[in-house]
């Protein structure tokens, strides 16, 4: 497995990559890797040729400074993990080599980043479509892959590759979970045991919309889902609920008798802030 550090040698590695003809396939992360980073890994190794997966914590993305000097980091460790499964090429950049001067860019993605994460986490998806499309432009992919778990990040990266006009297929990978139905996340290492325990409620009920919905509509789903964690309060704190058309990320206000439907969910456990989703309707 080679460890690349620096953008130079990044696309010395592409441009090999590209003589010999091979089909790149590009995991972005922020490390501290779990299962779920895996899953995408194995899947973007069966589909190509080389495989690149980058760890790097993208400081424009974060909204809180607390969040990003806490977010975890470990790096021999997801090399070990990475080592494991195949992966061939690990691209781990420093801040200053991928910003080298300030940016500027401003992204306009219409009304999907005006709607939940984005809505809470001010200038995060940009900081999100800037970086992306950075790494995008250094590893020149042939397919990338992405979680569901960030189901808007998800909606947000296929916008940017149309409004950049990127020849790059976005492959979406399903949400890896714990056997107790938690999404796996980076940040649930940072969970204390109590709250760990009372977690899962996130996909408990999440399960339970999935029943209620189209049986109820909406609004009345949404006012059961904030009951349930009134009860929750101080400990855990709901930041928003959400049940969208899953394409347009817009907050439905009835039933939508055909397409995609998903319920989005933002919970903070203390400090630690968790997002699920679920399908309601495909
Ligand atoms: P992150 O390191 O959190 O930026 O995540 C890197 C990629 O892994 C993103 O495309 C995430 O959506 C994806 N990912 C994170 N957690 C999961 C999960 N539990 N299941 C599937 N994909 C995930």
């Amino acid at each position: 497995m080679e460890v690349i550090r620096t953008v130079h040698e990044m696309k010395q590695c592409i441009t090999a990559f590209h003589k010999e003809k091979k089909r790149i396939g590009f995991v972005p992360t922020m490390g501290a890797l779990h299962k779920g980073h895996l899953a995408l890994i194995v899947r973007a190794l069966q589909e190509n040729d080389k495989v690149v997966c980058s760890i790097f914590v993208n400081p424009l993305q974060f909204n809180n400074s607390g969040d990003l000097s806490k977010y975890p980091r470990n790096l021999d460790r997801d090399l070990a993990m990475l080592k494991t499964i195949g992966c061939d090429t690990v691209f781990t950049p420093e801040v200053d080599d991928i910003y080298p001067e300030p940016e500027t860019k401003v992204y306009e993605f219409g009304l999907l980043d005006k709607v939940m994460e984005g809505r809470f986490r001010p200038g995060h998806f940009n900081g999100v479509a800037i970086v992306v499309k950075k790494l995008f432009d250094i590893i020149t992919p042939h397919q990338a892959y992405f979680g569901e778990k960030d189901f808007q990040q998800l909606a947000i990266i296929k916008a940017l590759v149309k409004l950049e006009n990127l020849k790059i297929d976005i492959v979406s990978c399903p949400t890896f979970r714990e056997k107790d139905g938690l999404a796996m996340s980076s940040r649930n290492m940072r969970l204390s045991k109590e709250q760990r325990a009372k977690a899962p409620m996130i996909y408990r009920i999440l399960s339970h919309v999935r029943e209620r919905y189209p049986v109820e509509s909406p609004e009345e789903v949404k006012k059961w889902v904030y009951q349930e964690f009134e009860k929750e309060k101080p400990a855990i704190n709901l930041e928003y609920f959400e049940i969208v058309d899953s394409e347009s990320l817009q907050p439905l206000d009835k039933p939508k008798p055909t397409g995609g439907v998903t319920a989005c969910i933002a919970v903070c456990f203390g400090e630690i802030r968790l997002i699920d989703n679920m399908v309601l309707n495909a």
